[in-house]
C-alpha cells in the first residue's frame, strides 16, 4: 500500500495547471477577488505617481535648516500652502518654505519636509526647531514601483491587496484562470436524497453537500451529478458523463472491496489508468486515483487529461481524503504557482492522541489560540469513519504518522488547519 506521501507525489504529479492561454477569462475588478491572475500586470504608472509629502508639515531645502534647533531656529517665508491634490505653482528660493500636507506634491526647489510638530508659526513665517535628515518624509516619485515594470506575477490569488493594487494601477479588467469544474457524484443502494422520506436501511447523502461546499471554498465550480446507484450499467454512465465535463472527478463510495464496490472496474473498462488504488491512511484508505487518455474521450470540453479521485464512502474519510489528496490537485490545477502542498503547524495537543500506529491517522479537533500559542483539542465523542456529526465545528485534523501510538497532553503534534 502507498504511503500518504507517496500517493501526494503521484497526485500532484498528474495535474497539468490549467492553460494560461486556453483556460482564461476576463472579469471585472470588483468580482475579482480569490481568483487566480493568469496574465502578468504592467502599470504603466510610477508609484508614487510624483514627489510627495509623508506628513503635514512644511516643504523646505534643506541647505536651508540643515543647522536648525530650537535656539537657533532657521526662519522661512511661507510662499505657498500645498493641499493634497493641488499642483504646486511655486519654486522654493533660499529662505523659502511651502505649508504642505501629506500626500501633497513637493514643489519644485524643496527636497525635504519638516514636520509641523518640529516647528513654530507666525503668520507667515516658520520656524524650524529641529534639522530635518536630508529628505526626510519625501516620498520620492517611482520609489515604490517603476513604469513599466511587473506589477504582479501571473499565477497568483487575488486577495485584498493585490485588488488595491491593481485599483490604484487602474486596472478595471484582469485575465484570470476561469475556475477548475469539479463533477461530484455519490454512489450507493442506500442513499436518499436530502428530501427523501427516510427508510429502514437507508442513508442520506452527506458527502455530495460536503463536497460541494468544499470545492465552492478551494475557488473551483461545482457540477453536482447526484446520487449513482451500485448499478455498473448507470455508473458507467456517470462516469462518462463526468471525465466528458470536468478537470477533476469526485465520487464516493464503492471503491472498496465489497461486492458491490463497482468504481474500479467501470474505470478499468473506461480505459483508465489507475495509479492508486489504497492508501496508508485513517480514515480513508480505499482511495482510487486515475486518468484518462484525452483521445479516449469523447465530446470533452477540455484539452487536458481529467483526474478522476473515487473518494471511499464514509463521511469522516471523504473530508479528510479531501484535505489531504484532492485540494492539493484542485490549488495546483487552477494555475496558481505555489503552496498547493497542505501546510502542517506544530501545535501543543491539550488531549491524549491514540492510533494504531498502522496508518497515517488523522485525528479531527480544534484548534485554540491559549496566550498566543496554538493548542489541539481533540474533538469528543467517535472518531469513527462514519461518524460525521463530531466534525462539526472542527477546524483542524492532528497527524500521527505510521509508527506513533501515543501523543501525551502537552506534547508536540502535527496539525492541518482546514482552510481553503
Ligand atoms: P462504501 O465505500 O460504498 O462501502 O461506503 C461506505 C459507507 O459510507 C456506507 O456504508 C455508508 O454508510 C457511507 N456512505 C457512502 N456514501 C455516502 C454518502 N454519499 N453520504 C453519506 N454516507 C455515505
Ligand atoms: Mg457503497
Amino acid at each position: 500500500m502507498l504511503s500518504v506521501s507517496d500517493a501526494e507525489a503521484i497526485i500532484l504529479n498528474l495535474v497539468q495547471p490549467l492553460d494560461c492561454q486556453l483556460d482564461t477569462e476576463i472579469v471585472d475588478l470588483l468580482t475579482a477577488d480569490s481568483r487566480i491572475l493568469a496574465t502578468p500586470v504592467t502599470s504603466p504608472l510610477d508609484f508614487p505617481h510624483w514627489d510627495n509629502s509623508a506628513m503635514d508639515g512644511y516643504a523646505v531645502r534643506y541647505e536651508d535648516v540643515q543647522h536648525s534647533n530650537a535656539e537657533q531656529p532657521a526662519i522661512l517665508e511661507i510662499v505657498e500652502e500645498i493641499p493634497a491634490g493641488y499642483q504646486p505653482k511655486s519654486t522654493i528660493q533660499p529662505g523659502q518654505a511651502a505649508r504642505i500636507f501629506t500626500g501633497a506634491v513637493i514643489p519644485a526647489g524643496a527636497d525635504t519636509v519638516v514636520m509641523q510638530e518640529k516647528t513654530r508659526r507666525e503668520e507667515n513665517r516658520v520656524f524650524i526647531l529641529d534639522a530635518p535628515k536630508p529628505q526626510e518624509f519625501v516620498r520620492h516619485k517611482a520609489s515604490f514601483y517603476q513604469a513599466g515594470t511587473q506589477l504582479l506575477p501571473a499565477g497568483i490569488k487575488l486577495n485584498a491587496s493585490e485588488i488595491a493594487v491593481l485599483a490604484a494601477a487602474q486596472c478595471p479588467q484582469l485575465g484570470v484562470y476561469r475556475r477548475p469544474r469539479v463533477a461530484i457524484f455519490s454512489t450507493g443502494d442506500e442513499l436518499l436524497t436530502i428530501d427523501q422520506p427516510l427508510q429502514p436501511g437507508k442513508i442520506v447523502d452527506s458527502n455530495q453537500y460536503a463536497l460541494a461546499a468544499l470545492v465552492r471554498q478551494s475557488g473551483a465550480e461545482p457540477l453536482i451529478l447526484g446520487i449513482v446507484k451500485d448499478d455498473p450499467v448507470a455508473l458507467e454512465k456517470v462516469i462518462a458523463r463526468a471525465i466528458a465535463i470536468a478537470d477533476i472527478v469526485l465520487s464516493s463510495g464503492g471503491v472498496s472491496v465489497g461486492d458491490y464496490d463497482y468504481v474500479d472496474k467501470i474505470l478499468e473498462s473506461l480505459k483508465a489508468k489507475i495509479h492508486i488504488r489504497a492508501v496508508e491512511i485513517s480514515p480513508g484508505k480505499p482511495l482510487t486515483v486515475a486518468t484518462f487518455a484525452t483521445t479516449d474521450l469523447i465530446n470533452r470540453v477540455s484539452t487536458n487529461s481529467p483526474l478522476y479521485f473515487g473518494l471511499p464512502g464514509n463521511p469522516a474519510a471523504v473530508l479528510v481524503t479531501y484535505w489531504r489528496f484532492v485540494l492539493p490537485a484542485i490549488k495546483k490545477l487552477s494555475g496558481i504557482t505555489e503552496g498547493w502542498e497542505p501546510a502542517f503547524l506544530k501545535v501543543r495537543s491539550h488531549d491524549e492522541l491514540r492510533s494504531n500506529g498502522k496508518r497515517e491517522t488523522y485525528l479531527w479537533g480544534k484548534l485554540h489560540l491559549i496566550d498566543g500559542v496554538y493548542e489541539f483539542h481533540k474533538a469528543g465523542g467517535s472518531h469513527s469513519s462514519g461518524n460525521l456529526i463530531n466534525l462539526a465545528q472542527t477546524n483542524a485534523l492532528a497527524v500521527l504518522p505510521v509508527g506513533e501510538t501515543l501523543i501525551s497532553p502537552q506534547e508536540e503534534v502535527q496539525v492541518l488547519p482546514l482552510i481553503s
